[in-house]
């Protein structure tokens, strides 16, 4: 009797602790306004920073005047992702970091038909992989939706200069670098790749360095 009392308890916590994960997991959240290609804010305020991936800049505006100029593309990045999420309702999925550090919420986001905007937008040509680790969950999956957006000369890749040179990447922190960059000099022999162009350097995953800007 005593043990047949424990498994039904046993078994009790078992689907309250699932039920528990689907709810959390499940949660949606309403998109109140959209920032630019790779950042959003939520009905309850919360700014949310997409993982792994990085959408050019829009313009900057402070008191109504510029105060940075946009990327090529940032504006078109930032339509898209409106067309995808905005007053929609998203559920959000995290890895290990939960914050960046501007205290945006760092997450993984997805519609109620289970569409990755994160993944949406690199396979438009509007963003490239950005891996910061030790939040990799997706990486592999948007690399590969990278590669497909190259492949196709999709937006930004059909615009960026195939220059070719010498690139050195960190496999260490998945970054590429102009040969003359100091953190490119830098770099432990150990954790070095050589790329001919910087397509090669995205292809396999590295992101540029926001310093030397190999992809100008
Ligand atoms: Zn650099």
């Amino acid at each position: 009797m005593k043990k047949s009392i424990s498994i039904f308890f046993l078994a009790l916590l078992y689907m309250l602790c699932l039920c528990d994960s689907s709810f959390s997991q499940g949660k949606l959240y309403h998109v109140k306004w959209v920032d630019d290609g790779d950042t959003i804010v939520l009905s309850d305020g919360r700014r949310i920073r997409y993982i792994g991936i990085n959408a050019p800049e829009t313009d900057h505006f402070k008191n109504g005047n510029k105060t940075q100029r946009g990327e090529r593309f940032g504006q078109h990045a930032k339509k898209y992702n409106e067309k995808l999420v905005h007053l929609k309702k998203v559920r959000l999925e995290f890895d290990h970091e939960k914050y960046d550090r501007y205290g945006r919420l760092l997450a993984y986001v997805f519609l109620k038909d289970n569409s990755f905007i994160n993944e949406k937008i690199v396979q438009a040509g509007l963003a490239y992989c950005l891996s910061i680790k030790p939040n990799l969950h997706y990486s592999s999956r948007l690399l590969k939706a990278q590669r497909g957006a190259i492949a196709q000369r999709k937006n930004i890749w059909k615009k960026l200069e195939n220059k070719k040179g010498a690139f050195v990447g960190n496999q260490k922190s998945m970054r590429f670098h102009l040969p003359s960059c100091q953190f490119g000099k830098k770099t432990a022999q150990k954790n070095r790749v050589a790329f001919k162009t910087v397509y090669d350097a995205f292809y396999m995953g590295f992101a540029p360095c926001m310093k030397c800007r190999p992809n100008p």
